[in-house]
């Protein structure tokens, strides 16, 4: 494997240099056999060997691996040290096409940001982040990705003990707004804009000879996050911890701790166990995204303008960009939902009052959609899903005045709308199996449905359908 390592050539403040902790028994449980060979990744044979490599057992020649600094908001309060506290990057690997791409281990034992933490990863979590990016990738949702998991043999002690494991996790970049923010908060306006510079020219190089790059970078840090919210919403996401640590400068999804996919349609959900405040519900995320950018806002200014009035006014006009940006990319995506591509006012107007009903009527998101790519011709089992049949004819009504009844339009429709995504309950009954019984069956299954979710796949409709109420999960946990 090729690394280049290009952040640990970055000043020593940026990072700890560590090597992962040895685990006992390590075991692979999944390798992510396509994303290996789309990043071309030179890898063994042999289960010993790959279980070696992914739980930091065996470091591979070139890596330099260090875990990286960064600080944060969390839920609103600032935390001047945060940092990899249990992941440690491997480096950075770059394919023929010239991607270059971040891997990292995530619970591979404790580093100098750890705190009071133990530096490691209970199973469970480790399936929930692989399952859900690699689902969030699958619905074209900028994501990062899962190239394996594997099982360390050790007991991490939670509440109770926990079979512990290693996710590998791969990124266009681990930069966050947190990192940013570390150096930010000390002062240490050198760094910050070292920091910009790696930045402008690993992830946005297009803009890098603008008249003001660091404005430049600064716009499409707040067009990638716009276009990223919008895409969650659009697919019933929630991330549930939408920190500054956890908003990432590539516009990627980042952390998969407490997120969870929306069965009924409530704008004010929420699941993290830890949001006691609704910060980051569902109809929350655009506000909170504009709030972290603010954040990062306030760490570039200074290099906006060498006068600081004029700096703080080029800040305030790209923030404010924000919303109209996230309403264009919210429209688009829920106006070609109900086949309407346009995306005109009166299209968007039309998509929120079927969102409102399908509040009202608690009816499932994911479903209703679906099965009104097939209510372009017969709207009988659509409209099935509401109580209220008036109403919900009547909007039929209305959205056949302006649709263009063609097959293309059903075909259109089926390529936005999945009927498969990772629903909470059938995640949970994968994790209870692997941490309960050290079954994977379920979770490979899930894998492999999630992997096609816009194919019908008759022989996998249990996995598109809702809980039954003894199923339904009301909480998820970040297991940290
Ligand atoms: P998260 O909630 O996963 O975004 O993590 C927030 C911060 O806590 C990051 O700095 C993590 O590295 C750190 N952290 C989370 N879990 C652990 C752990 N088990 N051991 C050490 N640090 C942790
Ligand atoms: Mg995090």
């Amino acid at each position: 494997m090729r690394f280049i390592n290009s952040y640990a050539r970055l000043p020593e403040s940026f990072y700890e240099r560590i090597q992962p902790a040895r685990v006992t028994a390590p075991r692979l449980i999944r390798l992510n056999r396509e994303l290996a060979d789309s990043l071309e990744l030179d890898l063994p044979e042999s289960d010993e060997a790959l279980a070696a490599i992914f739980t930091g057992n065996t470091v591979l020649e070139g890596s330099e691996p260090i875990a990286q600094a960064y600080a944060g908001h969390q839920f609103g309060q600032f935390v001047p040290q945060l940092g990899d506290g249990r992941a440690v990057l491997l480096g950075e690997v770059q394919n023929s096409q010239g991607d270059r791409f971040d891997i990292q281990l995530k619970g591979s034992g404790r580093t100098r940001y750890s705190r009071g933490g133990d530096g490691r990863s209970p199973l469970g979590p480790v399936i929930r982040e692989y399952v859900v990016s690699e689902a969030m990738h699958a619905l074209n949702v900028p994501t990062t990705r899962a190239l394996a998991m594997a099982a360390t043999g050790e007991t991490v002690f939670r509440e109770t003990p926990l079979p512990g494991a290693v996710m590998t996790r791969v990124a266009s970049g681990f930069v966050r707004v947190g990192t940013f923010e570390f150096f930010a908060a000390r002062q240490d306006m050198t760094s910050v804009k070292t920091l910009a510079d790696y930045v402008l020219e690993r992830h946005y190089p297009e803009v890098r000879r603008s008249d003001n790059p660091y404005v430049a970078l600064f716009e499409s840090v707040c067009r990638a996050q716009a276009q990223l919210v919008a895409r969650w919403m659009c697919v019933g996401f929630i991330h549930g911890v939408i920190n500054t640590d956890n908003t990432s400068i590539s516009g990627e999804t980042i952390d998969f701790g407490p997120c969870a996919f929306m069965d009924h349609y409530d704008p004010t959900a929420v699941f993290s166990s830890i949001d006691h405040m609704g910060r980051y519900a569902f109809n929350q995320q655009p506000t909170i995204a504009a709030w972290n950018l603010a954040c990062l806002g306030g760490c570039l200014v200074s290099l906006f303008d060498t006068d600081p009035d004029k700096a703080q006014d080029v800040g305030k006009r790209v923030l404010d960009g924000f919303v109209p940006e996230f309403t264009r990319r919210y429209t688009e995506g829920l106006c070609a939902k109900i086949g309407l591509p346009g995306g005109g006012e009166t299209d968007f107007e039309l998509a929120r009052e079927l969102l409102r009903l399908m509040h009202r009527d608690r009816v499932d998101f994911t479903n209703a959609f679906r099965l009104l790519c097939e209510a372009v011709g017969n709207t009988d089992r659509f409209t099935a899903l509401f109580s209220s049949q008036e109403d919900i004819r009547n909007w039929i009504g209305n959205w056949h005045v302006r649709l263009d009844n063609t097959e293309e339009t059903r075909q259109a429709m089926r390529r936005v709308n999945p009927a498969f995504i990772p629903r909470n309950h059938r995640l949970e009954q994968a994790i209870r199996a692997a941490e309960d019984d050290n079954d994977f069956t379920l979770t490979h299954r899930l894998l492999e449905v999630l992997a096609r979710p816009y194919e019908d796949q008759p022989e996998n409709t249990e996995y598109a359908a809702p809980p039954q109420p003894e199923e339904r999960v009301t909480q998820t946990f970040c297991g940290t």
